[in-house]
C-alpha cells in the first residue's frame, strides 16, 4: 500500500534514510554518533538517500 500523506512519508523516509551505518558490523547509528554503538568502530558511513525512484 503506497504512502500518499506527503508528512507520514516524510517522517517516514527521515527515520529510514538519516541514519548512519557502521562498515564493520553493519548496524544502524543515529546520525550524530561518532562511533558505532554496537562494535566502537569509528568507521562509519550515512546511509544512500535515493527517495522515490
Ligand atoms: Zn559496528
Amino acid at each position: 500500500m503506497p504512502i500518499t500523506d506527503p508528512d507520514k512519508k516524510y517522517i517516514a523516509a527521515h527515520s529510514l534514510l538519516y541514519v548512519n551505518i557502521c562498515r564493520k558490523c553493519g548496524a544502524r547509528n543515529p546520525l550524530n554518533n561518532k562511533k558505532c554503538r554496537n562494535c566502537r568502530s569509528s568507521s562509519l558511513r550515512p546511509k544512500k538517500r535515493e527517495i522515490g525512484k
